[in-house]
């Protein structure tokens, strides 16, 4: 089978969200699933990419390449290289005027045209190797347009007459709203993007509205978020669409990196642990909260937040209630984050009111969310809405019980300990409201006494399955279903 996987960031090349986790390990899963399985990876060669660092060659064998948007030729050229440890091919598509800005994404007005070069350039190097795909697999707006240039711009080349289409939603907020022209530039009927036509949307030419409507199968990154986006409340005003397409549209839990995240062999941590043997995790516990100046008795439980300061993850729903609940109870919070000034200030004032009781570092740092992790005994994670998520899955792999609101990938991963006994593996409670988040905050801190109970449910958080593995056989099953659509 042979797979174009196109996508615009990548672990270990260019990251800044999920979906770069999911095209680093995505490909790599597949091709261990199916030995058979040729996949070409696609992406922008940005400046902050070091080529020669990853092992790129430039593909001279290509040389200079021209894709025509419009009318105008634009050149480029091709950088090869892999996936780490993997046969997984990764194609660098090298235009510095369309890829050297500052940042990955950016709102100038030719935002959708950059992105329409790394579409077609993915079309041209294939038309080159003579490689027919039998799945073209998109993501996000950056490549949503694929789908449609299969039927449309390229439906002449015989090379992609048996090619089926997946698009992958990895965020449904971000569309790609631009000009209909680039309709035009891309090969698509114009009149598809312009009012009444089924690419359009809130006055605009909409990327991912064109591949909701023409990809042959669709998929999210969770089976809730996947019922959820057919209403007009998680929507991004696509549920017509989305619903309209219910019977092509799976939602596959995204994997976790179990190399890089495993109490077992973590290199971030003070000690090491696992299920079997819990003993390493107390150490890492003194160890977190000795690196806040702070200590606790055992019974007082520790909660770690580590997130992105935004309104989507609903810490809006802490402002009226924490202060008291840190007032009534024993416990101690920490918080690593970034994002919105106000909640960073909110966060800041807790620290000052409760210096013995509360930690925060605001910035990013990647080894102390590790050491959050596997410190901390509860997580909280009261997020609005929520893709996939992928903290309340290192957490349970952490054995430390999340704490959540039961929406998208969260109640897809988490099991409420009251609700359900003999399974849970942390807290959800279902009304986003303040006083509810604090009845939580203070049904976990009292489980937290019976050290039995709570360390039944760290075991069984430990053993969940969250590989990339059993991902990978689901979308196997989805290009399966794609295929089975051929005529
Ligand atoms: P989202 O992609 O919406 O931010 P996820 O839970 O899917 O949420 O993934 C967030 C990722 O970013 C996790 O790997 C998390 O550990 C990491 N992260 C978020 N904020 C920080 C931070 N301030 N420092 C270190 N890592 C962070």
């Amino acid at each position: 089978m042979n797979v174009c996987f196109a996508t615009s960031e990548c672990v270990p090349f260019v990251k800044t969200g999920g979906l770069a986790d999911v095209a680093g390990a995505l490909p790599v899963a597949l091709s261990r699933a199916r030995p058979d399985i040729r996949i070409k990876v696609f992406l922008p060669l940005y400046a902050r990419i070091p080529v020669f660092d990853h092992g790129f060659v430039h593909a001279d064998d290509l040389g200079e390449l021209n894709v025509t948007l419009g009318d105008e030729p634009v050149p480029y050229h091709v950088w090869y290289g892999h996936l780490p440890d993997s046969e997984v091919e990764v194609y660098l598509i090298d235009c510095p005027r369309f890829f050297h800005r500052g940042t990955l994404y950016t709102d100038h007005v030719d935002e959708a045209r950059r992105f329409i070069l790394l579409q077609k350039a993915a079309f041209d190097v294939m038309q080159r190797y003579a490689f027919s795909p039998d799945i073209v697999h998109s993501n996000d707006w950056q490549t949503a347009l694929m789908p449609a240039m299969l039927r449309h711009a390229y439906a002449w080349d015989e090379r992609f007459r048996q090619a089926r289409s997946v698009l992958s939603i990895h965020n449904l907020a971000y569309q790609g709203l631009t000009h209909p022209h680039y309709a035009w530039e891309a090969g698509l009927p114009v009149d598809h993007a312009v009012p009444g036509g089924a690419y359009h949307m809130d006055g605009a030419f909409s990327c991912l509205r064109a591949g909701l409507v023409e990809a042959d199968q669709i998929t999210t990154v969770s089976p809730t978020y996947a019922a959820e986006i057919q209403t007009p409340l998680l929507g991004c005003g696509l549920d017509g669409v989305l619903s309209a397409r219910h019977n092509d549209l799976t939602g596959i839990l995204n994997g976790v990196d179990t190399a890089y995240w495993n109490p077992r062999t973590d290199a971030h941590l003070a000690a090491h642990y696992g299920a079997g043997d819990l003993g390493g995790k107390a150490a890492c516990r003194t160890a977190l909260l000795a690196e806040f100046g702070l200590s606790a008795p055992p019974d007082v439980p520790v909660i770690g937040i580590v997130s992105r300061l935004a309104d989507q993850k609903g810490f809006d729903l802490l402002v009226p209630e924490l202060e008291q609940v840190l007032r009534e109870r024993e416990f101690r919070l920490i918080v690593l984050g970034s994002g919105a000034p106000w909640l960073e200030g909110f966060f800041r004032s807790l620290a000052a009111i409760f210096p013995d009781k509360v930690g925060l570092f605001v910035g990013y740092d990647e080894g102390l969310s590790h050491r959050i992790e596997a410190g901390a005994d509860a997580f909280l994670m009261p997020s609005h809405y929520e893709p996939c998520g992928l903290n309340q899955m290192y957490s349970m792999l952490y054995g430390t019980l999340p704490i959540v609101h039961h929406t998208g990938g969260l109640a897809d991963t988490v099991r409420d300990l009251d609700e359900h006994p003999d399974q849970g593996t942390g807290f959800s409670f279902h009304d986003a409201r303040p006083d509810v988040v604090a009845a939580t905050l203070h049904r976990a801190i009292d489980t937290f006494q019976d050290q039995d109970i709570w360390r039944a449910a760290m075991r069984r958080a430990m053993q969940q399955d969250f590989s990339w593995d059993r991902a990978a056989a689901s979308y196997l099953n989805v290009y399966q279903r794609a295929l089975s659509q051929r005529p």
